[in-house]
């Protein structure tokens, strides 16, 4: 077993709904990078700040490591097919995995709205793709429905095995950290993850893995905030595909996490996000999802009104991979890209135009 990946069900089976009848399934989920921050730490003034990876997952984003067991279960419980509407994650990692362990996978997208890399990723699995002229919230209970009718299992984030995988994250941060954080900051949609994450240093704590609880800080985007308008939203909008939700399944769940860690649920702007999306891809080396932007962009917001963040040790989630959405990235981000002939001289004229100092030797 030396060096081979034992993904989340074996890693945390104690801490998860697993037993003698569960298959152990894996692509290798979990186990993602927390890596330090190198400018955004300088420029808030925060030494100990910390980027997970969740890009790092098998495809791309944090939805494999509760799909796995949402998986497994389903084969447990012997279903025929696993079905779920999507923002598209969620329909890439269904697809996966149940290629994976093959059993049709049925997803339901909103037509038009699906970042060109996730949707890619549902076809070369083989899934069966549903483009629902309308949007995730419709595609959702849609899904629904059809999970009522049939002997199919329903993997959103409704279904609690996908919560209960999803919590491991937190644990891998307290695994590597020594403690829990004291602010983890979060893209909401649905608004699983961050009731994931908090239930998971919840059940550390309780089993004395950590001495603290982060304070959970969640952020949506302006035109898709239901939880901090208070009321659902008809229409969302944002740029931030992944989190354009109006009526998330796990309200109760975040506002939980938020009141109970004493943390916050606040909006970010569509321009806060990109400029954040910039940020982390030219500043940091980290090409992330607009959505995955909008918890760094929610930790700028906070210290730009005045949280002091000397001292505090603080992990932003970094919830799925640019590559994702590469038409976003040529859109959003202005670089130049300049035609050169094929010969020495015109190579060197274009680098003297944007290279500074001279020649070697
Ligand atoms: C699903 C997703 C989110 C939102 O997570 P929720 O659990 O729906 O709140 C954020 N970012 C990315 C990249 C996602 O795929």
């Amino acid at each position: 077993m030396g060096g081979m990946s034992q993904g989340v069900l074996r890693k945390y089976r104690e801490y998860l709904p697993v037993g003698d009848g569960t298959p152990m399934i894996t692509l290798g989920e979990g186990d993602t990078p927390l890596v330090r921050s190198n400018k955004l730490s300088q420029e808030l003034g925060c030494s100990e700040l910390y980027f997970k990876l969740e890009g790092c997952n098998p495809t791309g984003s944090f939805k494999d490591r509760g799909m796995v067991l949402a998986v497994a279960k389903a084969l447990e419980e012997g279903s025929q097919g696993i079905i779920c509407a999507s923002t598209g994650n969620t329909s890439a990692s269904a697809a996966a995995y149940g290629a994976r362990v093959e059993i049709p996978a049925t997803v339901l997208v909103p037509q038009g709205d699906v970042a060109i890399g996730k949707l890619a990723q549902a076809r070369a699995h083989g899934a069966r793709i549903l483009a629902i002229n309308g949007n995730f919230d419709q595609a959702l209970s849609l899904a629904r429905a059809v999970a009522e009718m049939y002997p199919l299992t329903l993997v959103n984030s409704v279904n609690p095995n996908r919560l209960e995988g999803q919590k491991t994250a937190a644990f891998e941060i307290v695994d590597e950290l020594g403690d829990a954080p004291d602010l983890l900051c979060i893209p909401v949609g649905n608004a699983g993850n961050i009731t994931s994450y908090w239930r998971g240093f919840v059940e550390y704590h309780a089993a004395e893995r950590a001495k603290t609880l982060p304070k959970m800080m969640g952020f949506q985007a302006q035109g898709a905030a239901p939880i901090v308008l208070g009321q659902p939203v008809p229409d969302p909008t944002t740029v931030a595909s992944a989190i354009r939700i109006g009526n998330p399944a796990s309200w109760e769940g975040a506002t939980k996490a938020r009141d109970e860690s004493g943390g916050i649920i606040d909006t970010v702007s569509d321009d806060e996000i990109l400029d954040a999306y910039r940020l982390m891809a030219a500043g940091e080396g980290i090409f992330c999802e607009p959505a995955s932007a909008a918890g760094v962009a929610g930790l700028i917001k906070l210290h730009r009104n005045g949280l002091e963040l000397e001292g505090q040790s603080v992990v932003c989630i970094i919830t799925g991979s640019g590559l994702k959405d590469p038409e976003f990235a040529v859109k959003f981000i202005k670089s130049e890209v300049r035609e050169v002939s094929p010969n020495l001289e015109a190579v060197e004229a274009a680098l003297l135009m944007s290279v500074s100092g001279g020649r070697k030797g």
